[in-house]
């Protein structure tokens, strides 16, 4: 089913009774040409792009739980493509290149709003790492702009900018960057894989692999033995747990990431803001909540709720840089798994069983890179070659210290 304009003043005119579902609930098949695992943002994205752009066939997506569920559900939802190394621009600018057609791609409203990040500069030093980063997206064909402290005292009055400790000097802009509904991209993406004929099969635990010879042949499930000729594992905060289980040890430790939102306000954020002086950063939702969030909670886990000494760290440093946020009150925090890489970079890569491919260690970013992260893995998993934007993300670079 399309939607649009018409088909909505039709539904409401004839009391919504021909909705059909957004995906199929499929069962799952004894064989599949490529079995994804994880049905979070970057499983289903490379699904999707497997069938529409490489042609693949035969296809399923194996969720443990429901679609939606981990962390593409759960982050603070901001996409953006400011970074400063030649290994990583390319592939976020064309991230968010892919971000910027989404919506018309998927025929769904991602609520992908191109409303601006900008990071905060508090020392001379800091301006001189930032003006290196903007040049460096700029040579990219990313768009980078500075602020002066006028400029950002127009957009945001509110600021500490003469904290003793952390004066706001100027800023970052990327004004490209902004946020999209998180679970409406698992959702737009399940529904585009469905329609490209994809398996979407929840409640489906990989519990362990077949690998014979060398070769993986399949997966084993909760609900029962999947055989396939390529396996793709994207379960994000579980890497390790589930490629323990084929005998893999990762560069990849998982720990508990939080975020918070604040009771519904006015209009008061007209985009996102980053602490230069701690790890800080804050958006007001499309509901008026101002959502933020911080630091990963330090020590290894596989839980997906955070302790109360990181909830008195953010809210420290919100307050040193928003003293107002005092006044608002706490509605909603929670918790992630996320899976953090030794370098800080992801992985997208082949392992040395053949047949069995990896996509993980996305830290604290996965969720703007979900469109770039689907369309590499898919290109890896078609061609066997690396995606030229994601050519530096592979296992081996741990190995050469590079
Ligand atoms: C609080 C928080 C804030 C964040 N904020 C941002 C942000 O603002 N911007 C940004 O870019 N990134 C952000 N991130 C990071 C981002 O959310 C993740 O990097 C990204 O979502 C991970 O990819 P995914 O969507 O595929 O993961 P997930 O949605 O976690 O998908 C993995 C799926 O695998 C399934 N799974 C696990 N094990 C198995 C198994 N054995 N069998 C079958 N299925 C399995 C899980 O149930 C899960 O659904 C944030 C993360 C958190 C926790």
């Amino acid at each position: 089913m399309r939607y649009s304009g018409f088909r909505l003043i039709k539904e409401a005119l004839t009391g919504h009774t021909g909705w059909t579902p957004v995906w199929r609930d499929a069962s799952p098949q004894p064989r599949y040409d490529i079995v994804i695992i994880g049905g979070g943002g970057h499983g289903l994205a490379t699904a999707y792009y497997l069938a529409k752009e490489f042609g693949q066939k035969r296809i399923a997506v194996l969720e443990k739980a429901w679609v939606g569920g981990g962390n593409v559900g759960r982050n603070t939802t901001i996409i953006r493509s400011n970074y400063l190394l030649d290994g990583n621009e390319p592939f976020y600018e064309f991230s968010l290149k892919l971000w910027e057609g989404l919506e018309q791609d998927l025929n769904y409203n991602a609520m992908i709003s191109q409303r601006g990040i900008l990071n905060l500069i508090h020392s001379d030093a800091q301006r001189d790492a930032f003006i290196r980063r903007g040049n460096a997206m700029i040579l990219n064909g990313a768009d980078a702009e500075l602020l002066s402290v006028a400029q950002i005292r127009a957009l945001y009055p509110f600021l500490n900018f003469d904290n003793a400790r952390f004066p706001i000097k100027g800023g970052l802009a990327q004004h490209r960057a902004g946020t999209a509904r998180h679970d409406a991209v698992a959702w737009g993406y399940a529904r585009g894989a469905d329609s490209c004929g994809v398996d979407i099969i929840q409640n489906c635990e990989v519990t362990g692999f077949r690998i014979e010879d060398g070769q993986c042949r399949g997966v084993e499930t909760t609900r029962g033995f999947i055989a396939a000729d390529k396996v793709g594992c994207a379960v994000a905060g579980s890497s390790g747990r589930l490629m323990a289980k084929a005998e893999m040890r990762l560069p990849i430790e998982s720990h508990v990431l939080q975020a918070f939102v604040s009771e519904g306000l006015k209009p008061v954020m007209p985009g996102v803001i980053t602490f230069g002086a701690r790890h800080f950063y804050c958006i007001q939702s499309d509901k008026g909540g101002l959502v933020f969030g911080g630091d990963i909670d330090g020590y290894n886990s596989y839980a997906q709720r955070g302790n109360l000494d990181m909830v008195e760290d953010i809210c420290e440093a919100g307050m040193a840089l928003m003293p107002a946020l005092g006044r608002a009150r706490l509605l909603r925090m929670w918790g992630g798994i996320v899976d953090m890489s030794m370098d800080g970079s992801p992985i997208i890569d082949r392992t040395h069983i053949d047949g069995l491919y990896f996509n993980g260690g996305w830290c604290y970013g996965g969720f703007k890179a979900t469109p770039a992260s689907g369309y590499a893995f898919a290109h890896l998993l078609a061609t066997d070659s690396p995606h030229p934007t994601a050519a530096a993300y592979r296992f081996d670079r741990f190995e050469r210290a590079e």
